[in-house]
């Protein structure tokens, strides 16, 4: 992609509105725009990352055994009356009346429709257990939306919706979205804490919140430092495997780690220095509520000896816009945005500093080329801008290098690589780069 085709439209004031700094990032690298409070448009560059984020959350989904759907935003206020919730949500559902005056409103969570979808067509324990999930964009009238996509009104939501014929079933199934979650994070390079945590409007007795630390989070939380030394990618996974499941669930779980509301101050008091209380990034939330909703809206099937059973249910979310905050309140420096290559907008930025030299442009071609054989996306500031724009405009965007080209390399047939993590640099051969990059 060539920069002077792209839309990127950064800024270089410092936006007053912005709070924090994955906020005021996202606005001056061109990211997002604000359309009305807590709502935005994703520009090309925050797209691709919103993207990138929401095939991984897919990817490890899949992986589990969920099953993708797409249910839609707008859904009819009578589920809710069936399940009890139209009353109980309050103002944070925004509800809308349609042109023959039925009652609508645009889904904030899906529990009382996919139980709806459950009802109609799972009739036999055959049918169970499942797991049915879809990304699609939820709407809460948040009192106070703030810190950019991170507390939206509108934003971009995994859900996941399990079915089970009994709590044992239902356990596996938690446990198996328990486990792809830590894939899910740790594939984005993120340690998100699973955390006890309150049920909330949703209901049911057993639920985990993940948590990111960072200074910004908005949740008080409680975690015990074992914690932040385990290896969050060190598991392998059977999804299968009932017993292997649990015992890494209770790994996990084996160290304190609360929110405010489920913090036992005595537990933390007996931790001593080891316990650490610091703020965090809700990232994600799974519940077990059991037949909350399948019972007061009548989805059953039939079991081994022809009884009734309501499925055993629980539900799973990712805010997937809010990762992208997320990940740059953990990446960033005071120059701007460092992606984690497996998010990255694109793998690489490409600097010609001399735009209009025969051998520079040529050479850019050829990389340019060669990096798209190999499956890779560069970014190529090929305006003519000068050296020092050229380098903040790449450092604002934080792609994970920067291979810059310049007469004197194009005569000797280098490139200059950087990387904006640590940012060192090395003289490279064409080939030599492909390979870095690649290896991500
Ligand atoms: P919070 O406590 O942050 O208000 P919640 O507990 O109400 O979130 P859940 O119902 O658990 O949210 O929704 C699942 C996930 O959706 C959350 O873990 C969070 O990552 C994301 N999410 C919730 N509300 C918002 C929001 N207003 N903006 C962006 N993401 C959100
Ligand atoms: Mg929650």
């Amino acid at each position: 992609m060539r920069l002077s085709q792209f839309f990127l439209p950064t800024l270089k004031e410092t936006p007053t509105e912005a709070q924090i700094v994955s906020h005021r990032l996202m606005l001056r690298a061109g990211m997002i725009r604000q359309q009305a409070a807590g709502i935005y448009s994703w520009l090309p560059l925050g797209w691709r990352v919103l993207q990138k984020v929401e095939q991984i959350v897919r990817e490890e989904q899949n992986r589990a055994g969920a099953l993708e759907i797409l249910m839609p935003t707008i859904q009819p206020a009578e589920l809710w009356r069936e399940s009890g919730r139209y009353d109980d949500y309050g103002k944070e559902m925004l509800r809308i009346t349609d042109r023959h005056e039925r009652d609508m409103l645009f889904g904030p969570t899906n529990e009382e429709m996919v139980t709806d979808i459950a009802r109609a067509s799972m009739k036999s324990y055959r049918d169970l257990p499942r797991n049915l999930y879809h990304i699609q964009w939820k709407f809460r009238d948040e009192v106070r939306p703030r810190f950019g996509v991170m507390r939206g009104r509108e934003f971009l939501m995994k859900d996941a919706y399990s079915f089970d014929v009994d709590a044992a079933g239902a356990r596996h199934a938690y446990n198996k979205m328990f486990i792809s979650y830590l894939r899910t994070f740790a594939r984005m390079g993120l340690k998100a804490i699973p955390m006890r945590a309150d049920t909330g409007p949703i209901g049911g007795d057993l639920s985990h919140e993940f948590q990111i630390l960072a200074e910004t989070g908005e949740s008080a939380v409680y975690v015990d430092r074992g914690f932040l030394d385990l290896d969050f990618a060190d598991f392998k996974v059977d999804y299968d495997d009932v017993a292997g499941l649990q015992a890494v669930v209770d790994r996990f779980t084996s160290f304190y780690a609360a929110t405010d509301e489920k913090h036992d101050a005595a537990k933390g008091a007996e931790l001593g220095d080891r316990l650490v209380s610091a703020r965090g990034i809700e990232v994600g939330h799974i519940f077990y509520f059991g037949t909350k909703y399948s019972a007061p809206m009548g989805l059953s099937v039939q079991g081994p000896n022809g009884e009734k059973i309501h499925p055993e249910m629980g539900s799973y979310g990712i805010g997937v816009s809010r990762l992208v905050g997320a990940l740059i309140e953990a990446n960033h420096d005071d120059a701007g945005i460092i992606w984690p290559a497996s998010v990255a907008p694109f793998d690489c930025g490409v600097i010609n500093l001399r735009v209009g030299d025969a051998a520079c442009d040529a050479m850019a071609k050829d990389l340019i080329a060669r990096l798209e054989g190999a499956g890779l996306d560069a970014l190529y500031d090929d305006r003519s801008e000068s050296a020092g724009a050229k380098f903040a405009t790449m450092d604002l965007i934080g792609l994970p290098w920067q291979l810059t080209i310049g007469p004197r390399g194009a005569k000797a047939g280098t490139i200059e690589v950087k990387n904006r993590r640590g940012g060192a640099k090395e003289e490279l051969s064409i080939e030599a780069v492909i390979a870095k990059v690649a290896s991500r």
